[in-house]
């Protein structure tokens, strides 16, 4: 108590330090503006409740209003000494905060609030503020202090007006004006606090869905895994420190031990609470959404949190404990230090458990996450051991296939065996280009897969791969136009291959038949390729996934074409691999709506 005397009037003799210089009396003071002339004093004041009521209607934002009335404050009270202003933080009762920007001396200097008082100092509790305690606190030897409550319908005690009379405490008369800028500051002050308030929640609430969604690419392991989810929790404790204003917040998680450490150090940290105590707090917590555990809490959980206590705060009086859950696991636990007149849990609580349930799904996201990349190396590793060993029987049937049709053209047989065999050649070849295709993508995904760059003639290039594909295609008209020269430095095989699935497409994906056009110019050093059809087109929704790894649009599986949707994927993979690029460049509309025709670009770089 003591201590907290000596306090006070060290305080006072800061406060009194502000005042301004000068031998003249109070009384002399009091009367300066009255020298001014009545009238004169009289359209001052005037003056400044207009502008002062202006603060209300204006739409400036209420923290701008608010400065802009207190400054307004020792134009209408040139008889106080000094006017301060003390605002409670969203919604507690006891705890004022000097407004520190606010305040202003009469002679126009901005008093440091620091020096005036302390951030934080302690005055009375309730909505109803005992006058009678401030003034002891702040007991003023020279003039009064007055201290006006400023208490709004709605919120109860939002503030206290602190105002110094230039008059001895004896004489004091409460000014009329006083009672205007209290009910200004008032309206004002709970403006800003809902918007303060506001504000704070909707911070947390996008901090919320980002939780939610939270599944970055991360790497494999336990340690990634760890990281991932030390982050997650680390943005969860950020954001609590912003909705419910705690002296700290921190995060724990479990550690190898059973105890519970503090989040985002190495894993083999020492734990904060050792294993017994960790387990006593978890079980505690048991199906809990929270926990809030209060100095003298008679379960020992205070206690046990004596090693947490001291990391995040001494003066911590309650901490409220936040489990992320993952269905009957405790993936880590947010703790929330409040000192005794911190922000009241019922401003913030809803949000705090919703942004604990969103740190587990983010959590449980990431995990699933890595399951399903794992999962999807599993199965890259298995469709390239699939593709090689289906190469080499695939090799003997169409060399087989081959040397059948050979024979079968020198000797003489029924024209239904000489179809089956070119059949089995055809097929066989699609099935060593699918197993191709298999086994790109694969090494694409595994980071794998190289081109051998060289100067290449894209014209007779062009013209190989149109001619096999007319052979091919007999239902359809394939005509190719071009500009000389197009040179670059490309894979020769894959700019091939890449001629060949684009025509494959059109063709394929046009099976009325139709026409196929394939047009090679140079636009801007690059050489650019477009093949154009007139079949099923590609629907708007599928535009941006038919490059996609394994997607096939559904209207080409309605249609039964088939496919294994790597084609495109690859294509485009290679395309980049070589400084260029390949797109769809549209996919026409018919009459009625339905796409009708597309036009994808290949571009590749001239030499
Ligand atoms: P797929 O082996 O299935 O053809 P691609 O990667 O080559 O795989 O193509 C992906 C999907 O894009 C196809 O399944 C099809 O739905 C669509 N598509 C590609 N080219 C065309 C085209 N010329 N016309 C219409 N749809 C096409």
């Amino acid at each position: 108590m003591r201590h907290e005397h000596e306090q006070s009037e060290s305080q006072d003799a800061t406060f009194l330090a502000g005042m301004p210089a000068g031998n003249m009396t109070a009384h002399e003071r009091i009367k300066t503006p009255a020298a001014h002339g009545t009238g004169q004093r009289q359209e001052t004041e005037t003056g400044t409740i207009v502008a002062l009521t202006q603060t209300l209607v204006t739409s400036l934002p209420p923290r701008s209003a608010l400065l802009r009335a207190l400054s307004l404050g020792p134009r209408l009270l040139p008889c106080m000494r000094a006017l301060a202003l003390y605002t409670l933080p969203d919604g507690t009762r006891g705890s004022l905060t000097l407004a520190g920007e606010v305040e202003r001396h009469d002679d126009g200097t901005a008093l440091e609030a620091h020096d005036v008082w302390q951030q934080r100092a302690t005055l009375g509790h309730g909505d109803e503020l005992d006058r009678h305690a401030l003034d002891e606190q702040v007991s003023c030897r020279v003039g009064g202090i007055i201290a006006v409550p400023l208490v709004s319908p709605a919120s109860g005690l939002v503030g206290v007006l602190v105002a110094e009379e230039r008059v001895p405490a004896h004489a004091r008369e409460r000014h009329p004006l006083l009672d205007v800028l209290a009910h200004c500051l008032t309206v004002l002050l709970e403006r800003h606090l809902r918007d303060e308030a506001t504000g704070r929640r909707a911070r947390a609430l996008s901090t919320l869905s980002e939780l939610a969604a939270r599944a970055p690419e991360i790497g494999t392991g336990l340690d990634a895994d760890i990281a991932a989810r030390d982050a997650v929790l680390h943005t969860a404790a950020g954001a609590l420190r912003e909705l419910a204003l705690p002296l700290a917040s921190v995060a724990l998680v479990p550690a190898p031990d059973g105890g519970l450490r503090l989040a985002g150090g190495p894993p083999d940290a020492p734990a904060q609470l050792d294993p017994a105590r960790g387990a006593e707090l978890l079980a505690a917590l048991h199906g809990q959404m929270a926990l809030t555990v209060s100095a003298g809490h008679t379960s020992g959980i205070w206690d046990d949190l004596a090693a947490l206590r001291e990391q995040v705060d001494q003066q911590a009086a309650r901490i409220t404990l936040l489990p992320v859950w993952i269905e009957d696991e405790a993936a880590g636990v947010l703790a929330l230090a409040h000192a005794h007149d911190g922000l009241d849990e019922r401003y913030w609580m809803p949000e705090a458990t919703a942004i604990a349930i969103a740190a587990g799904a983010g959590i449980r996201a990431l995990r699933l996450a890595d399951a399903a990349a794992e999962e999807g190396r599993a199965r890259d590793e298995f469709i390239s051991l699939a593709a090689h060993e289906l190469r080499s029987p695939l090799t003997s049937i169409k060399g087989f296939a081959q040397l059948l049709t050979r024979q079968a053209r020198k000797t003489t047989m029924p024209d239904s065996m000489l179809r089956s065999v070119a059949a089995i050649e055809e097929q066989s070849l699609r099935m060593s280009e699918m197993v191709g295709e298999l086994l790109d993508a694969s090494r694409i995904r595994r980071n794998m897969l190289d081109v051998q760059l060289a100067m290449t003639d894209l014209v007779p290039l062009a013209q190989k791969v149109v001619e096999k594909r007319r052979a091919h295609y007999p239902r359809h008209t394939i005509t190719l136009r071009y500009e000389e020269p197009l040179d670059g430095r490309w894979d020769v095989q894959r700019v091939e291959q890449i001629l060949r699935d684009l025509l494959d497409n059109a063709a394929r994906y046009s099976p009325e038949g139709g026409a196929i056009a394939l047009e090679m110019t140079r636009v801007d050093g690059m050489a650019q390729v477009c093949v154009r059809d007139e079949g099923i087109g590609i629907a708007p929704d599928d535009q941006a996934h038919i490059f996609d790894y394994l997607y096939r649009a559904p209207m080409a599986e309605e249609r039964n074409l088939s496919g294994l949707g790597l084609g495109l994927y690859i294509c485009r993979h290679l395309a980049e691999r070589m400084g260029g690029r390949l797109e769809l460049h549209e996919t026409h509309m018919g009459d009625e709506g339905e796409p009708h025709g597309s036009e994808f670009r290949l571009l590749l770089p001239l030499a």
